[in-house]
C-alpha cells in the first residue's frame, strides 16, 4: 500500500496541465495579513471522489478528521453532474435552477445576482483576506474578490503553496482545490474497484495530513479555531461523470464538517447547497438572503 502511494504521488508530481491554463482571470498574489484573530475556513476540494471509493480508501488524516467532524456521505450535489454546476452549488450556495450552470462552462451565469462565499464574506466583513488555489483554471472564475487567487501544476504544488501561506500571512479564508482524483477517474474509472483511483484519494489524504499539521499547530500556538470543510463535485460512473443525474454513485457525494470541538456525528441526507451557510455562520454571518441552504451547526 504505501508503495503504491508513493508511487503516485511521483505520478501526480508529473501530470501535464498546461494546456489546461485559460488565462480567463488574473492571478492576483497578495499575501494579505489575516484580521480575523480566531475564526477562520479551510475548505478543501476533491475534484472527482465517490463516496464509495472514499470509504474503502486508506485515509488515516481524513480518519483524525473526523473525529470532530459532521459527516455525511449521501449529500445531494444537485443536477448537472460536471464540475462547474457542482462547485458553482457550493461556493455560491444555490443550485443550478438559480446560478443557471449546467455545463462545464461560465455562459449565462447569474452569479451577479447570487455572489460567491468570499464576494458575500467581504461585504459582511471588508477586511477579511482570503485565498484560492487551485491546479484546474475554472475553479478560480467560479469565486471573485480574493487577495490571492493561483494556479499549479498539480495537487503537490497547491499543498504546499497553502502550506507556505499559512505561515506566511494565514489569511482568514483559504480554498484548495485538488484535481488528480478527477484526473485518474477520467483515465481508468470512477470506482472503488481501481486500484489507482482509490491510491489518487490516498494521495490527497496525505496532502490533507500536510496542511492539518499546520492547522493544529496554529491551533495550539495561536488560539485560532479553523472550521476544515472537505467535500467533493461530484462521483462518477465508468470513465465520466456528465449527464448522470440519476446515478447515486455520480450525484450523492460526501460531505465534511470539522470544528476543532466538534463532535463525530454522521447525518444521512444533507445538499451540497448547505455547506455556504454553515460556513458564513462560523464567521457569524447569517441571514444572507436567497441561498438554498440552512447552516448544519
Ligand atoms: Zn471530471
Amino acid at each position: 500500500m504505501l508503495k503504491s502511494l508513493v508511487f503516485l504521488i511521483v505520478i501526480s508530481f508529473g501530470v501535464i496541465s498546461c494546456d489546461r491554463f485559460n488565462p480567463g482571470k488574473e492571478i492576483i498574489t497578495n499575501c494579505v495579513q489575516g484580521s480575523e484573530p480566531t475564526k477562520k475556513i479551510l475548505f478543501i476540494g476533491w475534484d472527482g471522489v465517490r463516496s464509495d471509493a472514499l470509504q474503502q480508501a486508506n485515509t488515516p488524516n481524513l480518519d483524525s478528521l473526523l473525529q470532530n467532524s459532521l459527516v455525511s456521505y449521501n449529500c445531494d450535489r444537485g443536477e448537472h453532474t460536471v464540475s462547474v454546476p457542482g462547485w458553482s452549488t457550493v461556493l455560491h450556495g444555490v443550485w443550478p435552477a438559480k446560478h443557471n450552470l449546467k455545463e462545464n462552462s461560465f455562459r449565462n451565469n447569474r452569479y451577479d445576482d447570487y455572489p460567491d462565499i468570499i464576494t458575500i464574506t467581504k461585504q459582511f466583513k471588508p477586511n477579511l483576506s482570503a485565498t484560492v488555489l487551485t491546479n484546474w483554471d475554472d475553479f478560480l472564475r467560479i469565486t471573485s474578490n480574493e487577495n490571492y487567487a493561483q494556479r499549479y501544476e498539480n495537487d503537490q504544488q497547491v499543498t504546499s503553496a497553502a502550506i507556505q501561506l499559512l505561515n506566511d500571512c494565514t489569511p482568514d479564508m483559504m480554498f484548495l482545490h485538488l484535481d488528480y482524483p478527477d484526473y485518474i477517474g477520467h483515465r481508468l474509472g470512477f470506482s472503488p474497484d481501481i486500484i489507482e483511483y482509490i491510491g489518487a484519494i490516498e494521495v490527497a489524504d496525505f496532502y490533507l495530513g500536510q496542511v492539518m499539521e499546520v492547522i493544529r499547530e496554529r491551533e495550539s500556538s495561536f488560539s485560532e479555531e479553523w472550521m476544515v470543510v472537505l467535500t467533493t463535485d461530484h462521483g462518477g460512473n465508468g470513465t465520466g461523470h456528465g449527464g448522470q443525474d440519476h446515478l447515486t454513485q455520480t450525484r450523492k457525494v460526501w460531505t465534511v464538517v470539522r470544528t476543532p470541538n466538534g463532535i463525530q456525528q454522521v447525518i444521512n441526507e444533507l445538499n451540497s447547497v448547505d455547506l455556504m451557510p454553515t460556513m458564513l455562520k462560523w464567521l457569524d454571518i447569517i441571514g444572507v438572503p436567497n441561498l438554498d441552504g440552512t447552516p448544519l451547526i
